[in-house]
């Protein structure tokens, strides 16, 4: 199965959510800290588990994250 891990562009976030849903692993989550807007961001809490479907990159509206594939 592919392989991946999402890398989240923080300051681009308005903290949304529709990520989180998204994610079929359900490895992503809201942090606590917050990004300089005061929004509440993604984090990937097991990356072992992506599976790069890129879901969460493509339901986005701001282009937020990318999926880099690994091996
Ligand atoms: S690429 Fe898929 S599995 Fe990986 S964090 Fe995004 S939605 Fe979850
Ligand atoms: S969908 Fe995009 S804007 Fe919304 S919480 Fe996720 S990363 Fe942030």
């Amino acid at each position: 199965m592919a392989k991946g891990r999402p890398e989240i562009s923080v300051e681009k976030c308005k903290g949304c959510g529709l990520c989180i849903t998204a994610c079929p692993k359900k490895i992503l989550e809201m942090s606590k800290e917050t990004n300089t807007q005061g929004v509440h961001y993604p984090v990937c809490s097991n990356e072992d588990q992506c599976i790069a479907c890129t879901f969460c990159a493509t339901i986005c509206p701001d282009m937020v994250i990318d999926i880099i594939k690994e091996d």
